[in-house]
């Protein structure tokens, strides 16, 4: 079936996060190299990234990242989305987000048709219901769209149960820590980044 549409998670698929959590160490008083060990480690033991401020700083109130900036994104981000709007798709933005990383993003203008955050929806992923609601706002069926995302539980085991053509980029914490589980073989696409990938999604059989 012929691709309709492209969207994509925000958070080490499109936004390098680094800057991000290192300024949620810095307000929870926490070392950057704390922080993102007790990430890893939670990643490994496939629990929450909030249980970090449960262990790290449960003290104080939860730090939310702070909002993305165009200069958070990997070089190959915008590129990307410019080269699926013009192989003819709809292209979307749709993460487990806050809403104000919604409106972040909506003011960085990055030529997209949708975005869209966990948070406004009020559905994060994995839950079904969220791939329904990109399937809506995207405007075809799941079979029609691919869901490019770094996680393997969160983004392509989730898409692809949905119907849609899975892609997984290998990169972030999340990408690399997941990248050996057996359910990575559910990615319809795996890939080191974002270069290149609108070919690489023409290329695949229909
Ligand atoms: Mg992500």
């Amino acid at each position: 079936m012929a691709l309709k549409a492209v969207f994509f998670d925000v958070g080490e698929t499109l936004v390098d996060e680094t800057r991000l959590w290192a300024a949620v160490a810095a307000q929870q008083g926490i070392t950057v190299l704390t922080l993102f060990g007790v990430l890893g480690g939670l990643i490994e033991r496939r629990q929450h990234h909030r249980k970090a401020h449960d262990l790290l700083a449960p003290d104080r109130p939860l730090a939310d990242l702070p909002d993305i900036e165009a200069s958070d994104f990997y070089p190959d981000a915008v590129s990307c989305l410019r080269e699926c709007k013009a192989a003819g798709w709809v292209v979307g933005l749709a993460g487990n987000q806050p809403s104000s990383a919604e409106k972040a993003l909506q003011r960085l203008d990055l030529g997209v048709d949708v975005v869209a955050a966990s948070e406004t929806w009020g559905v994060e992923k994995p839950s079904p219901e969220f791939f329904a609601r990109m399937a809506d706002a995207a405007g075809c069926a799941p079979a029609e769209m691919a869901y490019v995302g770094d996680r393997v539980d969160n983004d392509v085991v989730p898409a692809r149960a949905a119907g849609m053509v899975a892609v997984f980029v290998v990169r972030g914490p999340w990408g690399w820590l997941q990248k050996d589980w057996p359910q990575a073989a559910a990615a319809s696409l795996t890939v080191p980044d974002l270069v290149g990938l609108s070919d690489k999604l023409q290329r695949l059989p229909g």
